[in-house]
């Protein structure tokens, strides 16, 4: 077009199999709702198919029979966006969790043709297909060889990888099939570009970082903070957050004292042995411990167990084994750090919830961790550049770095970067107290990320 011709609004349909809140195992749910929502804001047309959730309650929309199960299509609106619920009616996702079945594979690929066949069925024509993670990286395939020919013409595949983890056959599939793929952070798709199921297909691969939704993170609007907050008063609601969380969890300390804390699913991701260790290195300080997580493992569990019995005593940590939505939000309010110590995070968003409400992120520098956390002493010419947009490290890296970073998988690693932070709560408060109200202000938007997978949209249509 010319000179000030704005392209088409797109239509997208995502198609998956989680989306918070409705089901939300983890960080994919969240990003298939605020993705959405944030590519709406921008005026195009966004849905999504997912299976239907056991208890789900909505209007009864169509019925549709690809394949001999009968299936039943209803709809409602998540969020904002319409959604559409396949339901076959032999029960294949009547269960209590989104996985964990041995027919996983087999239920997703029968979900991937209901959706499909729901597309063709109803005449919609979108312009994307935006599948997620290998659950629903079948869409690709069955679509090139079994709707594009018959009437569902119209669409190209967009597929993002949010963890190269599980299901790789199904995965380099979808590479091979899509116009485009992506994962969720620069540094990650670096990490993962060699992988035998990705390595053919660089030329339609890149790395967009994930945003968070501002508007259910966010500490001035928070329900579920006793003093809500922003930047300016970001002290006075730290503190309220952490008497209440003290009060609610019985533990004792001062007002001022020192909290450290971690929300994460306590698996081999997420670096087990170093949240352990943040535990004991965060008491010995002088400071408390407050972990909100829990491990599918009953081993890992255990290990956890025991180390509550530990610490627990004397009121300077307490341990949640449990699911808390509204607590979380209590615990990054009040936590002055937030450990993040992954082997591996293909975005991760604990690290930028913790910015948003003022807490010092203390992350291994892998995957979007790196992406997302600038550490105060070593990346200020990275920060400059990355988030301030300017090559001055020495005007302009200062005000950009905003947490503290390590890189080894050891104890070592993670003492050299939680010791720094410590140290600087000790030895400067006011300083450290600056860093937390400026980590608010770091862009964990998704205003960036949408305006490129906006673009990403565009290119694979043009193909
Ligand atoms: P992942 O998707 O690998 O679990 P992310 O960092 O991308 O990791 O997302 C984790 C999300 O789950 C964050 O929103 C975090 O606050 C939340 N979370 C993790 N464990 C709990 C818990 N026990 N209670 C409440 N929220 C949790």
């Amino acid at each position: 077009g010319g000179v000030g011709a704005r392209p088409q609004p797109l239509h997208v349909v995502h198609i998956a199999v989680e989306m918070a809140p409705i089901a939300k195992v983890g960080g994919l749910g969240d990003v298939v709702t605020s993705l959405g929502r944030a590519v709406q804001d921008q005026g195009h047309m966004v849905e999504a198919i997912l299976p239907c959730p056991s208890q789900c309650r909505c209007n009864l929309l169509t019925t549709t029979t690809p394949t001999p199960p009968h299936v039943v299509v209803t709809s409602c609106v998540v969020e904002g966006i319409r959604v559409f619920f396949v339901d076959p009616h032999n029960g294949f996702f009547h269960t209590d969790s989104v996985y964990g079945r041995n027919d996983d594979e087999m239920r997703f690929d029968f979900f991937c043709k209901a959706a499909l066949e729901f597309l063709l069925q109803t005449q919609r024509q979108p312009d994307i297909l935006h599948c997620h993670d290998w659950q629903t990286a079948h869409v690709a395939k069955a679509y090139w060889d079994d709707y594009h020919p018959f009437g569902l013409w119209k669409p190209n595949v967009v597929f993002t990888i949010h963890n190269m983890n599980y299901g790789q056959r199904k995965i380099g599939e979808a590479a091979y099939y899509s116009q485009k793929f992506t994962t969720v952070s620069p540094t990650y798709a670096a990490e993962v570009g060699g992988h035998p199921a990705i390595a053919g297909h660089g030329h339609k691969f890149m790395g967009i970082l994930n945003g968070i939704d501002p508007e259910l993170w966010d500490p001035a609007e928070d329900p579920w903070l006793p003093v809500p907050y922003g930047a300016a008063n970001c002290e006075e609601g730290k503190a309220a957050a952490r008497a209440e969380l003290r009060r609610r969890l019985g533990m004792n300390g001062w007002e001022d004292k020192l909290l450290v804390a971690v929300v994460s699913r306590l698996t081999g991701q997420k670096g087990v042995p170093l949240i352990k260790h943040a535990a004991w290195r965060s008491r010995d300080r002088g400071g408390q411990f407050v972990l909100l997580g829990s491990a599918p493992d009953p081993r890992v569990q255990g290990e956890f167990n025991a180390l509550a019995g530990e610490l627990s005593h004397g009121g300077d940590a307490a341990f949640c084994f449990y699911y808390d939505e509204p607590l979380s939000h209590l615990i990054y309010a009040a936590a002055d750090i937030v450990v993040v110590p992954s082997m591996f995070e293909p975005c991760g968003l604990t690290q930028m919830i913790a910015m948003r409400y003022g807490a010092v992120p203390v992350v291994r520098h892998t995957g979007g961790l790196r992406d997302t956390v600038f550490d105060v002493d070593n990346d200020k010419a990275r920060a400059a550049w990355e988030v301030a947009g300017s090559t001055d490290p020495e005007a302009d890296g200062p005000t950009a770095v905003n947490g503290f970073a390590f890189e080894g998988a050891d104890a070592g690693g993670l003492d050299y970067a939680l010791n720094r932070a410590i140290d600087a709560y000790y030895n400067d408060k006011a300083w450290f107290r600056g860093l937390q109200s400026r980590v608010m202000g770091h862009d964990v938007s998704w205003c960036r990320p949408a305006v490129q997978y906006v673009d990403l949209y565009y290119a694979a249509i043009k193909k």
